[in-house]
């Protein structure tokens, strides 16, 4: 059995919360069973990723599957070393000559990129529904999504 975590990130890669506190406050009583739960907060928009979840990423224009190695070359060419973080500036991909940042790619499971993030390891729960992300969207101050994370 691997290591379960939901990660709840903004939707937005570059958004910080006003209040990580207050945000941190309502996760917590989201999640009364949970292991463990962690926010983490960095200076630039890093990969959060669904782990073994992952089956598929595609073209949101043409919704071709690109193949991990190409989006792997893709994600090199956007990191930015120095900062330790990616650009998220728009690439190219290969199928139909779409340009979309990273983060606007269709990723099956869902995962993203988040300067904030909010890690909740053995969740003792289900997803967090469509009222309850709303209501912690609204405490964040920006739209939240969940990645289903499985180490
Ligand atoms: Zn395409």
């Amino acid at each position: 059995m691997g290591e379960v975590y939901h990660v709840l990130i903004p939707r937005d890669p570059q958004f910080l919360p006003n209040e990580p506190d207050a945000v941190l406050q309502v996760v917590v009583r989201m999640y009364p069973a949970a292991e463990n739960i962690t926010l983490d907060i960095s200076a630039g928009a890093e990969l959060r990723d669904c782990g073994a979840h992952l089956e598929a990423i595609r073209c949101p224009s043409c919704h071709a599957d690109i193949a991990i190695e190409d989006w792997q070359e893709l994600m090199s060419g956007d990191y930015d070393e120095p900062r330790n973080c990616f650009r998220l500036t728009p690439v190219t991909v290969s199928c139909c000559g779409h340009r979309s940042p990273l983060n606007e790619l269709i990723y099956v499971a869902p995962m993203g990129f988040s300067r904030c993030a909010i890690s909740i390891l053995s969740p003792g729960r289900e997803a967090l529904g469509v009222e309850e992300l709303a209501q912690l969207s609204l405490v964040v101050g920006s739209p939240v999504m969940l990645i289903d994370r499985l180490l």
